[in-house]
């Protein structure tokens, strides 16, 4: 089981690693280590054969599934496609979701969670460019 550590904060942003990705094992949910506000971001993995034990919905979240390693299935109540690395889905509200991995090497996968509908704007529409000076 890996860790997710907390490495800085300012007082307009927080700084967290569950270190490499492909070395990660378990499940991290990152909304208080970040004090996220409008999602929940977790990452999780799946080992050879393993699914989610349970399936489950959400009242009001969608979420956005993005695999980083291996292949697998997805199912979303009675429908079931395969995945695999490079893979993201979204599942509405009130849908049952699992996914198992089915290969040999373990699944990584991150989940986001946001209130479905909330998005009102995002990109050009919610960016302002500014005028920082770069210290990078
Ligand atoms: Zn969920």
């Amino acid at each position: 089981m890996s860790e997710m550590k907390k490495l800085n904060e300012g007082a307009a942003y927080a700084h967290a690693t569950i270190g490499n990705p492909a070395l990660y094992s378990g499940k991290a949910f990152l909304r208080d280590a970040l004090a996220l506000t409008g999602t929940e971001i977790s990452f999780g993995t799946l080992e050879p054969g393993q699914e989610v034990p349970f399936f489950h919905s959400h009242k009001g979240n969608e979420e956005v599934y993005i695999i980083l390693s291996g292949d697998g299935r997805f199912q979303v109540g009675e429908e079931v496609f395969a995945i695999a690395p490079g893979s993201v889905v979204r599942v509405s509200t009130g849908a049952p979701r699992n996914l198992r991995n089915t290969s040999d090497a373990a699944m990584t996968y991150i989940c986001i969670q946001a209130r479905e509908g909330s998005l009102e704007a995002c990109t050009a529409d919610d960016a302002v460019i500014t005028d920082t000076p770069s210290r990078l």
